[in-house]
């Protein structure tokens, strides 16, 4: 097995060079030939005519005069012969290059690249080779490299390791999928990947890593749905039907057809012996607080408890007070539980929940500490899931619980990335809003533009409405000068002083504070609220109907969408006004989308293509892999393809039993997506 062997037995590869390449993560030939280049440089032939001023260009043509060079000074010349490219007689220039004189001669063919001067018909090469083009000389591959390591040196490795290898490459892709989509087999791809023939060959190397990277990795979700489904001891939740019918019956509204259906897929997998594993999207203001609370009571009525995370005290503070209004009917114990309940009132929710008085329990992640125990747990949901850092589920899992699993999020997520971030779970989307809501009015309008907005503002107090100010920062800091919450508190509190009461909430402020703020804020005592981002997610004042976004250009889209759904909650006409100075035409595209829509779906998606998805779910946890070819915007067709095979493999008898899917099986036995919980 030439693959597995260490690279030390390739020429030239000293201790120094293994040194080098261990650096680079590769120490055996197979992970040298897995290094794929992360360009080529092209050395196609190109027509003058058709080269654009400036670009770079690759010619072959006739030396037609003696080279002539000046010298510059120190190690400095200019040399410069004349050569005919067709039916052109261009001028060839190299710098510091004075031997090439000796070596150029009148009738010889040469093969030149360089920079293309139109105007002037001259190419700067930088790169030039004797004699006429040989074949396969048309793309050097160009790999990231480290150390004292150079291309060329890099490039002859390539190539012994790959002739080395090249007869026990072990296929992996099924072959009616090869044949399928037409895919380049492993041995064909490997070469051309590295050093390909032509343009052609290069793209369809490309084309069949892409999808070899993205099955793999939707195998790895499938088989990891596919597992956590049918895991031994899966909880079996028999809620009564006409006990659940009721509550629904209760509740102050109709659901929407949306809510009904999504209420109706969770149910199913209660009733299941499966475990759920369920992600709820639903835009802001959809609606999903009640879904929850559906799915919470039925758990109840099946004799078993629920709980109910939310990423922030004041949302699972509010959560805890909408429940509890709904269930004031019911025969259902609620309790509440964050961060800043302490002392002896903890103690006691502790032990009552361990001993099953408590039938539900809302809180921040302080319902996943070690202390926490239920007495016998069968749902938890998690609202705005993309927000905690922990993996909750493992966490549950070590703590002995195996209960279902439902995820909320706002944040409308692009499918490719749904299925990618989120591939193992089941996917439940409210793709409708309540009846009766106003499209929110959004406008986009420069700093200086203040004062006028808060008369409009005002306006909206008079009619008895609420509102959010909203802005980056909490203090001020020497090197962001972005206005802050506190500075702008104040100078709105001198403004309205004696009229309306405005109220200042932001992270830094005691749990007691938010908590108290928060509720003069919902039943109306405060006007208009100034705040950093915490209410960004979930907060619920239907009676707001006016926001103010400050900087507003410092926000991603899906975030300012986020903040402008605490508007456009309760029956009136809402408004958001955007101030911002956005300096980019990325700032001043996201500011036109807010407009333009009040679909977050849309803004989801013109996110993602303005900030890429690294960042679409934040720096920290983004949940997605890194692929060496695929591109998960790019080749999102190819996703959904490796997905939808992914699928019928791990679902087949075939794939667990046939030699032929033994290489895929073997992958993921090596990557654990056979004994996780979750993947990484
Ligand atoms: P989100 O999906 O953003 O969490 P919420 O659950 O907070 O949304 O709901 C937003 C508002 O809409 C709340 O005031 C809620 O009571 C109300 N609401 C939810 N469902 C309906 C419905 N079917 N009809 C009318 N109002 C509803
Ligand atoms: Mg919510």
């Amino acid at each position: 097995m030439a693959g597995k062997d260490s690279v030390a037995v390739l020429k030239g590869v000293g201790k120094q060079a293994a040194e080098t390449l261990k650096e680079m993560n590769i120490e055996t030939i197979h992970d040298l030939i897995m290094t794929f280049p992360y360009r080529h440089e092209d050395f196609q032939l190109k027509d003058l005519v058709d080269t654009p001023h400036n670009e770079r260009v690759t010619v072959e043509g006739r030396v037609e005069s003696e080279p002539s060079v000046l010298f510059l000074g120190k190690n400095k010349s200019r040399t410069t012969v004349q050569v005919m490219v067709g039916r052109h007689l261009i001028k060839a220039v190299f710098f510091n290059q004075h031997y090439v004189k000796t070596k150029l001669h009148i009738g010889e063919i040469v093969t030149l690249t360089g920079k293309w001067d139109r105007g002037r018909q001259i190419i700067t090469v930088s790169n030039h080779s004797l004699g006429p083009r040989t074949d396969g000389a048309d793309f050097e591959p160009v790999y990231s490299l480290k150390g004292s390591m150079h291309q060329k040196t890099f490039r002859k490795l390539m190539r012994q390791a790959l002739d080395l290898a090249k007869d026990d490459l072990e296929e992996c892709i099924p072959s009616k999928f090869l044949a399928e989509y037409k895919l380049a087999p492993l041995t064909e791809a490997l070469e051309w990947v590295h050093f390909p023939p032509d343009g052609e060959s290069l793209k369809q190397a490309r084309r069949r890593f892409v999808y070899e990277e993205l099955l793999m990795f939707q195998l790895k979700m499938q088989a990891l749905r596919k597992k956590n489904r049918e895991e031994e001891g899966g909880s079996f939740i028999d809620y009564d039907v006409d006990k659940v019918r009721n509550f629904v019956q209760s509740l102050p509204y109709e659901l929407t057809e949306a809510q009904k259906r999504v209420v109706n897929e969770i149910s199913k997998d209660m009733k299941e012996p499966f475990r759920m594993n369920r992600l709820l999207q639903g835009d802001v203001g959809s609606g999903k607080t009640v879904v929850a609370a559906i799915s919470l009571y039925a758990t109840v009525t099946a004799g078993l408890q629920g709980a109910l995370m939310a990423p922030t005290e004041i949302l699972a503070e509010q959560h805890a007070n909408t429940l509890a209004e709904w269930f004031e009917p019911f025969p259902v114990t609620i309790a509440l539980l964050t961060g800043s309940v302490k002392g002896k009132k903890r103690q006691l929710i502790l032990d009552q929940l361990a001993a099953g008085q408590i039938d539900i329990l809302i809180g921040t992640h302080a319902l996943i500490q070690p202390d926490v125990q239920f007495k016998k747990l069968g749902l938890v949901i998690t609202d705005e899931q993309h927000r905690f850092g922990v993996d909750q589920r493992r966490v549950l899992k070590d703590k002995g619980y195996n209960p279902d699993v439902l995820f909320m999020t706002a944040t409308p997520i692009p499918r490719t990335l749904a299925i990618s971030a989120f591939g193992e779970m089941d996917v439940s989307v409210i793709d409708e809003m309540p009846v009766g809501r106003k499209e929110i009015q959004t406008f986009w309008m420069k700093k200086d533009m203040f004062g006028k907005i808060v008369g409009r503002m005002e306006k909206e107090l008079a009619a008895g409405r609420q509102a959010y100010v909203i802005c980056p920062l909490i203090e001020e800091s020497d090197k962001l000068d972005f206005q802050n919450a506190i500075e702008l508190y104040s100078q709105l509190s001198s403004y309205f002083h004696g009229k309306y009461t405005v109220g200042l909430m932001h992270g830094r402020l005691h749990s007691d504070e938010k908590e108290e703020t928060m509720r003069s804020f919902t039943e109306g005592e405060i006007a208009v609220l100034v705040s950093t981002t915490v209410v960004e997610v979930g907060v619920n004042v239907p009676n707001a109907s006016f926001m103010l976004i400050y900087d507003a250009e410092r926000f991603g889209l899906s975030q300012l969408h986020q903040l402008r759904g605490r508007v456009g909650r309760g029956s009136e006409q809402s408004y958001c006004v955007l101030l911002a100075d956005p300096k980019t035409e990325v700032g001043k595209e996201r500011m036109t989308s807010m407009t333009e829509t009040n679909d977050g779906f849309v803004l989801a998606e013109k996110d993602l293509k303005l900030r890429g998805p690294g960042d679409f779910f934040g720096r920290k946890q983004s949940g997605l892999p890194e692929f060496k070819m695929a591109d998960l915007i790019h080749d999102y067709r190819a996703l959904e393809t490796a997905r939808k095979d992914a699928e019928s493999l791990v679902n087949s008898d075939e794939f667990w039993t046939s030699s032929e899917t033994e290489c895929l099986r073997n992958m993921l036995e090596e990557s654990g997506a056979l004994s996780m919980a979750r993947l990484d």
